[in-house]
């Protein structure tokens, strides 16, 4: 009889993608013992080169900066930009925060040898994958180089990307649509992002890493219906402004095409069981942050699994998860409805259409989860036009200003008990509830205690050096500011009234 190798393990992570290898890192750090499934051998094609500058905080905090410093990766690209007008826009980047052309095989090739460097056990490749869960824990089967193995685990990580679980179990967000592309010599050396809006759809372009230039057409399914796929993309290309001088590039082979469709599962937090990345949602490639979602996302999820494997808390951690993923998808919608909605184009091609058409036009009449029905709720939400941000700098002639008035605490202020991480664990605190954001920290102090400690304090001033006891002064400073920007502190009117003159002269 041919042997079964068996291990027992704390966490299994099917799929060494972004999001498989930044659970394996994290649970790693955590303490957890993990293994890491992968199907394919690996360098593998991605797509996925052009990520947003946000990957670079993440990568710092993994510890795996260096895989990013590569010399022949595209940094800080300028982009060439057709969309609100038909006026050619240059976009240059920002260069606190700089954009990044990877060569996605080679990265995930990189990531996961950072993983192997950590002692974390990698199967690669694996077939015949089964999972069975007997009581709570998960026994998991699968061959890898002619061996065969037999995991039990607390704990899954389904990692395993786009399509890796069928239509049916799918929450669409908005249409989906085709996307064409290919790879040509970029023999006109271009070294610039382009991005345009097109009657028919959107073209995006890229110099790679390896000399060649990738152009990706988004447009509607139904224009298969009336030219064969490469005249489309050849026409397309031929009558845009930025990209037409590729068209005689172009190779009547190997073009390449997939769906694009927005979704959610419909239920990717079960017992002992959770998705994360692509496999728990993707999102319009129009922004070019999947790979960075994907990273943030799985690096929270390792939080709630640890909450889980350390505090036997599945609720909270299930709760605070599903929150996430509902969070970042209203941000995602809300940023994509305006930005499709800016395009100058009209509404005459159905691509536009639909595009432009609300995001929310679900069809949900079968029966669905309680997870569906948050989500939705959220989806309707109108958000704030004003975002709550922290001020990050006061001038020194503001602190004089107010530093001898006196304040009042707003008495409207709604305070409730909000899921967050302290400490790696999911926790429960009081915080406050401002334009519908929940917020419990500000510079990592809990908003409420520092409200409480307000009342034992008259001026502005004596408020930011208390505060100052704690943490540097600047810090001080910018909190008690900040409390007065989102209202929830505001100088007294007799303070105001009698200081007048005073503020009058500045
Ligand atoms: C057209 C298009 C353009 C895009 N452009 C960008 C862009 O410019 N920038 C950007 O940031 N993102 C972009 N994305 C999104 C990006 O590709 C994904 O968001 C990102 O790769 C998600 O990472 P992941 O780890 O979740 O999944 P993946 O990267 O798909 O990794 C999943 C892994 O799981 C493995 N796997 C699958 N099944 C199994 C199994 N049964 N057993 C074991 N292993 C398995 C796969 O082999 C793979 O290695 C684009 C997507 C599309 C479709």
């Amino acid at each position: 009889m041919e042997s079964v190798k068996k291990a027992k393990v704390e966490v299994v992570i099917v799929g060494a993608g972004p999001a498989g290898i930044t659970m394996a890192l994290r649970l790693e750090k955590l303490g957890h013992k993990v293994i890491l499934l992968e199907k394919q051998q690996f360098p593998r094609p991605q797509l996925g080169e052009a990520l947003s500058p946000g990957i670079w905080n993440i990568f710092e905090y993994l510890e795996i900066l260096h895989v990013l410093k590569k010399e022949h990766y595209l940094k800080n690209t300028i982009a060439e930009v057709i969309w609100e007008n038909q006026e050619i826009f240059e976009r240059k980047p920002n260069l606190k925060q700089e954009n990044i052309i990877v060569n996605r095989e080679e990265l995930d090739a990189d990531l996961l040898e950072e993983v192997r460097k950590r002692n974390i056990k990698v199967f690669q490749p694996i077939n015949h994958l089964k999972w069975e869960q007997k009581t709570t824990n998960w026994f998991i089967s699968f061959n890898s180089n002619n061996e065969k193995f037999e995991i039990e685990t607390k704990f899954i990580v389904d990692a395993r990307g786009r399509g890796s679980f069928s239509q049916k179990e799918q929450i669409k967000l908005g249409t989906a649509h085709l996307c064409l592309w290919q790879d040509v010599k970029n023999s006109i050396f271009c070294n610039r992002m382009k991005i345009e809006a097109v009657e028919n759809g959107w073209i995006w372009g890229a110099p790679l890493t390896n000399n060649n230039y990738r152009m990706m057409l988004f447009l509607e399914s139904e224009e298969l219906n009336k030219s064969k796929a490469i005249s489309i993309f050849k026409r397309e290309i031929n009558q845009s402004k930025l990209f037409s001088k590729f068209e005689k590039l172009i190779k009547d082979y190997s073009l390449n095409s997939c769906v694009i469709q927005s979704y959610i599962h419909e239920n990717p937090w079960q017992q002992n069981f959770v998705k994360i990345g692509d496999a728990a949602f993707t999102l319009d490639p129009l922004s070019s942050s999947g790979v960075e979602k994907a990273m943030r996302f799985s690096m929270q999820t390792a939080i709630c699994i640890h909450t889980v494997l350390k505090e036997y808390k599945e609720e909270k951690a299930k709760e605070f998860y599903e929150k996430q993923i509902i969070e970042t998808n209203k941000r995602h919608s809300d940023w994509l409805q305006t930005f499709y909605n800016s395009a100058w184009c009209s509404n005459a091609s159905l691509f536009w259409k639909n595009k432009k058409k609300n995001i929310l036009d679900i069809n949900s009449e079968k029966d669905i989860s309680d997870f569906e029905k948050c989500f939705y709720k959220e989806l309707k939400r109108e958000t704030s036009e004003e975002k709550l941000e922290v001020i990050e700098f006061v001038p020194k002639h503001q602190i004089e200003l107010l530093w001898n008035l006196e304040f009042e605490l707003n008495p409207t202020i709604n305070i409730q008990d909000i899921l967050c991480i302290e400490d790696d664990l999911i926790k429960v605190k009081k915080g406050v509830l401002i334009q519908n954001e929940e917020k419990v920290f500000l510079h990592h102090l809990e908003i409420v205690k520092l409200l409480e400690e307000s009342k034992h304090q008259k001026t502005i001033g004596e408020f930011i050096y208390k505060i100052s006891t704690e943490i540097r002064f600047e810090f001080a400073v910018r909190i008690v500011f900040t409390l007065l920007k989102w209202k929830l502190l505001f100088i007294s009117k007799e303070s105001l009234i009698r200081n007048q003159k005073q503020l009058s002269s500045f």
